[in-house]
């Protein structure tokens, strides 16, 4: 009859659209996907990532890909101390985005987690009623919410490194096949962590830089440190605050461009644990931060803010902290990578010498010249790079004994496939226990 053709015909219509949108998506037909959020709290600003993955390989490898990141407007949440509330509010619009993404039968079974790292160590250390109240104010946002919400914390430093190198080696697809591993560098606003296994290193002369991980079937032991203070932020700060220790009317900064001047406040330049006790006598209010321009002599600068004079181990990066052997290819991430990437620096085959020569004349640059090169850059993200710069290459070789010839074994990264390198994505693996400590695809041992 003609409405048997017709509900034939409409069928037949609605199995090709099927097909043609999983085709075209490069889709299983009918594949169900789980999926989970991450808000990662950092010290300058907040990003929400969404993972998706096959349903019905929870268990298995590699197939974790993150398909969304939205950048909270505003500033990271441990600025709210004073104005709890408008930290939750700020994280709606990335929150509400998500919502539409995440298909709504999904919403009640997708955790979502936020971890805050080390600006909200700093506002715990300074003042921890209000670093509570931050807290109590975002996890009262988040859970207004459909998602299945996990809670809120503070990753220890050890965490942060560790996860990092967690997701740099899952979407390197490193683990499961037992490869060499991948190092992983990150540089926050107010931290820095380096993680890595060293063959020769089996954790017992620093039990606490040490996390032992049984991955795929396979052990690692991993070195992790995270220095609180030294992200690029608070690296600036200590290093200007180490120049205007004399509390003079004018700090004359080499790494600042000739013809670049500020008039900036001492009590700012002073707040905050990393610089507090530097704090000078009877300071002035004010002083006027004027550029020299001058690489050697901020390379100079920024050495004075890391203590090589004490090492109770056998090796030590800086302030007294072991460092085993630098061993195997690096990923270096977050701050490390739009620095260099706006410097065009990002290549380290060219020689470190060449680098320095380049970041040199860069940072002898006169300031209008530089505005006038990049009218589109951040003012204050643009007069940084001289200092950036030259604390990531200070910090490498200075700080973690990277040599001319081991430099080259870094790799500046954003991304790995569709996801960005940092804590979140093997932060999401570890809780969701995504990676399994056996090998999924080897045959169980014999039952003899
Ligand atoms: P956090 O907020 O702690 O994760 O730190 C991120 C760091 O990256 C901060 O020091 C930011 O200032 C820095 N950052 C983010 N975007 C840029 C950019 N486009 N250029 C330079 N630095 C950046």
């Amino acid at each position: 009859t003609p409405v048997m053709i017709i509900i034939t015909v409409i069928g037949v219509i609605a199995i090709v659209a099927l097909v043609t949108v999983a085709v075209l998506q490069n889709r299983p037909l009918l594949q169900k996907y789980k999926y989970g959020i991450v808000l990662d709290a950092g010290s300058s600003h907040t990003a929400l990532y969404i993972y998706e993955w096959p349903a019905e390989k929870d268990n298995n490898t590699g197939r974790v890909e993150q398909t969304h990141s939205c950048k909270v407007k505003g500033p990271g949440i441990s600025s709210y101390a004073s104005a709890p509330l408008e930290a939750g509010e700020s994280l709606r619009a990335c929150m509400q985005e998500a919502e539409k993404l995440v298909p709504g039968k999904r919403h009640h079974e997708t955790p979502l987690y936020l971890g805050a790292t080390a600006g909200m160590r700093l506002l715990n250390i300074e003042n921890s009623s209000a670093s509570d109240k931050v807290f109590q104010a975002v996890g009262d946002a988040l859970q207004k919410f459909p998602f299945s919400y996990q809670g809120a914390r503070i990753l220890s430093g050890q965490e942060e490194g560790a996860f990092g190198w967690v997701t740099v080696n899952y979407l390197d697809d490193r683990l499961k096949q037992g490869l060499e591993t991948t190092g992983a560098l990150d540089l926050g606003g107010a931290s820095t962590q380096i993680s890595f296994v060293s063959n020769n290193y089996d954790g017992s002369e620093s039990p606490r830089n040490s996390v032992t991980f049984r991955l795929y079937g396979n052990d690692y032991n991993l070195y992790t440190h995270s220095f609180l203070c030294y992200g690029k932020d608070q690296a600036l700060k200590m290093t200007l605050a180490q120049m205007a220790k004399e509390g003079p009317a004018t700090v004359f900064d080499p790494c600042f461009h000739p013809g670049y001047t500020a008039t900036k406040n001492y009590s700012i330049l002073y707040d905050g644990p990393c610089v507090s006790d530097r704090k000078p006598q009877a300071a002035l209010a004010t002083f006027t931060h004027t550029g020299k321009g001058n690489f050697l002599q901020c390379q100079e600068a920024v050495k004075s803010v890391f203590n090589f004079t004490y090492c109770k181990y056998s090796r030590c990066s800086f302030n007294g902290v072991f460092q085993p052997l630098l061993q195997g290819p690096f990923g270096a991430f977050s701050a490390y990578y739009f620095v260099m990437n706006f410097l065009n620096l990002t290549d380290t085959s060219i020689p470190l010498e060449t680098v320095k020569d380049s970041l040199k004349r860069y940072c002898a640059t006169p300031w209008n010249q530089i505005m006038l090169l990049h009218p589109d850059v951040k003012l204050k993200y643009l007069a940084e790079y001289c200092f950036s710069g030259t604390y990531i290459l200070t910090l490498l070789t200075e700080g973690y004994n990277f040599t001319s010839k081991s430099y080259s074994d870094i790799k500046f990264i954003k991304k790995i496939k569709s996801s960005d390198a940092g804590w979140t994505l093997g932060y999401m693996l570890n809780l969701t226990n995504m990676i399994p400590a056996e090998n999924p695809d080897s045959p169980p041992l014999p039952h003899v």
